[in-house]
């Protein structure tokens, strides 16, 4: 299913105008509202709008999972040949159509074919996308003509290996054998071959992808820098190192109609209200009296509520949580989780629960107005990622007076300042090890100043809420990294 993603009912002028203007087609496994498991669906629901804003043409390419209400047939029929097991053949399926929808399926009324064309590919899911595009037109000479007459780069294929490289311990992991399935010359298989000390020789569809790709976006730039170390690459860093010169970090930005407490639809009910950082004694006071009312929880404004959401597995840390759940219950505190995931992990969080009645509510699902209203009434928000490519979570709180603690790693290091009582600055609270103890010291800290130092705590959501976090300004750093491409600079 094509969706055109043009933002056209807030759209306005786009500063950008002339042999800039780019037709750009973002391809992803998800996009909200449509269909989201996690932050690559706000991503892809978000950056493309931005990019129209910017007055570009802008086309989103997913799989359609369902019927969806607003989706129109634009009655375009393909057929492609496609072989391997089921996830291959899904990826294969997906990328070879994706790769054709510029000819084939018309946006805003007209089919973009390849003028000032760029594929913007998401994850491991469209790792193939810039490979076809090399095999079955670069290679073919067919862009390269144009390319080189009209515009020194006409097509810029992009991969952020962002939402991250393990989502997907798959990564397009397979025997050798599987390359014959991708229907490509015969020479490509260079590309896919990845040696492995455990496994040996294997074909790896995200390397392929990465070493085919013009430029490579990941969504944070300490999350850049882990990538290239060998703890931090998944077995890809050799290749990521060689491909250097093609990274660039851009931390995501928030969709401000989403995720903004003073518009956000989930906040219009069962007692909970849209606020302002003006209005946050009142507003968000009334959010967390809410939730503490929908969760059965005592009704109390000066018990600190403690909110993680996220999905149950070993990269959001909730077992260190676990680790910790003893040190919480001994506090006068309020914990609330959010997740789904791991079934041993989910079974834990109900557990937590019911050992602590009085303090603990565990939401085991995927409820996206559970996570707005969490976001909203609690005091802090918990981030104990092992990893994190750039995490959304510690962003959302921030825009809603929401204090983070996190681990410092990845994105959650590069956009949460730690807390400087001296000179009263920062935005949350940071640990250096994704360890209990580690943990439990930051947020005794942010426990201590949430009860005594009201206007320091003050002064932290104050900033928080004052960035600018929307997409607007990293669609600005996602076109100025297309357009440089585009020259070779
Ligand atoms: P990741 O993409 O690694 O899952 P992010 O922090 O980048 O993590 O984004 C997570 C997104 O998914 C956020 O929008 C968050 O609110 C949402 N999310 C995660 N778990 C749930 C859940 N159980 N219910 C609703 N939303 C969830």
């Amino acid at each position: 299913a094509a969706n055109a993603a043009d933002g056209s009912e807030d759209k306005e002028p786009g500063p950008l105008a002339g042999p800039n203007v780019m037709n750009i087609v973002v391809v992803a496994s998800e996009c909200a509202p449509f269909c989201k498991t996690g932050g690559l669906g706000d991503v892809v629901g978000a950056l493309p709008k931005a990019l129209a804003r910017r007055g570009h043409r802008v086309m989103v390419v997913i799989p359609r999972y369902g019927e969806y209400a607003e989706a129109r047939d634009l009655g375009v029929r393909r057929r492609y040949r496609v072989a391997g097991q089921d996830i291959l053949k899904r990826m294969i399926l997906f990328c070879k159509a994706a790769v054709e929808v510029p000819w084939y399926a018309p946006c805003g009324g007209a089919v973009y074919g390849d003028g000032n064309l760029v594929f913007i590919a998401n994850d491991w899911h469209t790792a193939l996308l810039p490979v076809y595009l090399k095999a079955y037109y670069r290679d073919n000479g067919l862009m390269q003509q144009q390319l080189f007459v009209i515009f020194k780069h006409q097509y810029v294929s992009l991969l952020f290996p962002g939402i991250n490289l393990v989502l997907c311990k798959f990564q397009g992991r397979g025997p050798v054998d599987d390359f014959v399935n991708f229907d490509l010359p015969e020479h490509y298989i260079d590309h896919f071959k990845l040696y492995d000390p455990v496994g040996g020789d294997h074909s790896n569809v995200f390397a392929a992808g990465l070493k085919m790709a013009d430029r490579v976006v990941t969504v944070s730039s300490g999350y850049m820098w882990e990538l290239k170390t060998s703890e931090g690459g998944w077995g890809l860093h050799d290749i990521i190192n060689q491909n250097d010169w093609k990274l660039h970090g851009i931390v995501n930005g928030i969709d401000m109609k989403e995720w903004n407490p003073a518009v956000d639809v989930h906040l219009h009910s069962d007692g909970y209200t849209n606020y302002t950082f003006e209005t946050l004694d009142t507003g968000k006071r009334q959010c967390k009296a809410a939730l503490q009312q929908q969760l059965g929880l005592q009704v109390r404004d000066d018990v600190p509520l403690i909110g993680f959401i996220g999905r149950l597995d070993h990269q959001k840390g909730v077992d260190i949580i676990a680790d910790a759940i003893h040190w919480i219950a001994g506090q006068d505190v309020q914990l609330v989780l959010l997740g789904t995931g791991r079934p041993d992990l989910e079974d834990m969080l109900r557990r937590f629960e019911a050992e602590h009645k009085d303090k603990v509510r565990a939401w085991v699902g995927f409820s996206v107005p559970m996570a707005h209203r969490i976001t909203a009434g609690s005091d802090i928000l918990l981030m104990p990622s092992r990893f994190e490519p750039c995490g959304l979570n510690q962003l959302y709180a921030m825009a809603y007076g929401t204090v983070p603690v996190v681990h410092a790693v990845g994105g959650l290091r590069d956009t949460v300042a730690p807390f400087d009582p001296f000179a009263d600055a920062g935005l949350g609270w940071t640990f250096d090890r994704a360890e209990a103890n580690r943990m439990i010291d930051a947020l005794g800290h942010c426990l201590n100043t949430y009860r005594n130092y009201k206007e320091s705590w003050r002064g932290l959501q104050a900033r928080g809420m004052a960035q600018d976090l929307s997409w607007d300004h990293a669609a600005e750093l996602y076109e100025d990294v297309l357009v440089k491409a585009k020259y070779q600079w």
